[in-house]
């Protein structure tokens, strides 16, 4: 079985952005820049925040986090992104949520213009990486994608069982492996026979947030197996996917923790870059 490794795929992957940085650099004398609007003290969203940051400044982008207190005025917030929006030094925007109940998730997401979108969260990227055109892709399942794609090049074909249908993670993903003309069913709470489904599968992104509820029985053998759920326990974090059985059919299977988890914050950076590249056109 391979153990997929997500800390060595993103930090493949950084390496690579890093040395197109300073290509870029070099190119257009200036290097991407990446703004992220943190609103409130919530622990986990502080963590995440400056491990964005720790990250950019480690490939040579150009980052910035803007804090306000959780009692901001949501027009105080929608004209900061109106002003990001038109700093020409500002490639990536990201609003990093949950937000506070008084700001308005969708109106904070269709502020932010599509071309600075690196959550890939505004409708018009929904639609063009639902139409195949170029877009910012979510960054979880970006990064699914990529370390999917390292296991197996040519995914033609393939049938792909998505678990989850969040906008999050499930549809852009099923996006994803459609792309890649893979046969696709998407899967959810109401699904009647999960198990029937991912037995199926060439490939299952189980992204969900129940622990280990895919089973081992749940998996042909040989199948690719990529976890996004996060889930703390008494037995600390556990994934979506019963890793201990899982382990014993997949031909690869990623860990929790360690494995989607870091690249994650990889294709931030990723969506980064490619925003300031399509800029530059
Ligand atoms: P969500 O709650 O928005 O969506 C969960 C989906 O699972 C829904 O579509 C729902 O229909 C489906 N679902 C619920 N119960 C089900 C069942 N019994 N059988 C089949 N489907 C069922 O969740 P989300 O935001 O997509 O996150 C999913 C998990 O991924 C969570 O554990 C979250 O913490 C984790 N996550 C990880 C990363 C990462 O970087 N690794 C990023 C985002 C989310």
């Amino acid at each position: 079985m391979i153990l997929i490794d997500g800390k060595k795929a993103a930090a493949e992957l950084r390496e690579e952005l890093k040395q197109e940085v300073a290509e870029l650099k070099i190119k257009y004398n200036k290097v991407p820049g990446l703004t992220v609007i943190l609103i409130g003290d919530m622990a986990p969203s502080q963590i995440y925040v400056r491990n964005k940051e720790k990250s950019a400044n480690e490939v040579g982008l150009k980052s910035e986090v803007i804090k306000y207190p959780d009692t901001v005025e949501e027009k105080t917030v929608l004209e900061k992104i109106e002003e990001l929006n038109n700093d020409e030094s500002v490639s990536g925007i990201l609003v990093q949520l949950p937000l506070p109940k008084h700001i308005d998730k969708q109106k904070v997401i269709e502020t932010i213009a599509p071309s600075k979108d690196v959550d890939g969260f505004h409708p018009m990227n929904v639609g063009n990486l639902s139409s195949g055109y170029e877009s910012s892709v979510p960054c979880t399942p970006l990064g699914c994608y990529l370390m999917i794609k390292k296991i197996e090049p040519n995914l033609s074909g393939k049938k792909a069982v998505v678990v989850g249908r969040s906008n999050l993670n499930g549809k852009p993903m099923t996006q994803l492996l459609l792309k890649e003309n893979c046969t696709v069913t998407i899967t959810h709470s109401r699904t009647k026979d999960l198990k029937a489904e991912c037995l199926e599968a060439d490939i299952i992104v189980a992204a969900v947030g129940i622990p280990e509820l895919v089973k081992g029985d749940w998996v042909k053998k040989d199948a690719i197996v990529i976890d996004v759920g996060i889930n703390k326990t008494e037995n600390g974090l556990v994934g979506d996917v019963a890793f201990d059985e899982v382990s014993k059919v997949a031909k690869a299977l990623t860990p929790v923790p360690g494995g989607v988890g870091p690249m994650t914050i990889a294709c931030l950076l990723k969506n980064t870059v490619e925003c300031f590249k399509r800029s530059q056109i």
